[in-house]
């Protein structure tokens, strides 16, 4: 049989902080007709993680933002079950905080990309961007920013060759992207005209 070696005091700090990070309200209006309620509620926790100590590089210096030190294994549960998380880049030395920048694109930048972007950026694909990944054109791990002019859409099958063969990219001012072959060879991709003229019947001869 196994016995729960928690203090009774440990359990409800574990009941709390399970309510806290995972609980669903009762009265919530994401799950009830009823509106308003304490669904509109959302808990929001900060914990500060070197990037060496979440992927078991290093152990140490987590901590809940201006609360207390966190183990190393808390905080990649916490970073592996958040829908998003901030990058904040600080000054080696002084420390200040320099940028501030999320992986997953924004609502609004996920309808500009869509608009920018209606199908697939690798010269000659037309896969329809909804079937598509917003890629990082400088990857996200290599210091690339989650801006427009740092985005893409890929298919599914573009975005693995462009990780996993020598093709390289590089977006330029506009939207367009600078494909190079593994042979050396560029391609350009312009992002498509939105405005498309059509000849209509005042283009016919006046006589
Ligand atoms: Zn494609």
């Amino acid at each position: 049989m196994w016995f729960d070696e928690r203090t009774i005091d440990q359990i409800r700090a574990d009941l709390v902080a399970d309510l806290l990070l995972t609980g669903a309200p009762v009265i919530d209006p994401t799950l009830d007709a009823a509106p308003g309620g304490l669904g509109a509620i959302r808990a929001t926790a900060q914990i500060t993680v070197p990037v060496t100590t979440l992927t078991g590089v290093t152990s140490g210096g987590v901590e809940l933002d201006g609360i207390a030190p966190v183990d190393p294994a808390t905080a990649r549960r916490l970073a592996g079950d958040a829908p998003g998380w901030d990058r904040v880049m600080t000054d080696p030395v002084t420390g200040m905080v320099l940028a501030v920048d999320r992986y997953q694109p924004s609502a609004a930048q996920q309808r500009y990309l869509k608009a920018r972007d209606p199908h697939c950026r690798f010269p000659g694909c037309r896969r329809p961007a909804r079937l598509c990944d917003d890629d990082h054109t400088h990857d996200h791990a290599r210091g690339g920013p989650t801006d427009v002019r740092n985005l893409a859409c890929l298919c599914k099958r573009h975005h693995t060759l462009k990780h996993a063969t020598d093709w390289t990219v590089r977006q330029l001012p506009g939207g367009t992207l600078e494909w190079t072959s593994p042979a050396g060879r560029p391609y350009l991709d312009h992002p498509p005209q939105r405005v498309v003229f059509v000849p209509g019947d005042d283009t016919a001869a006046p006589f």
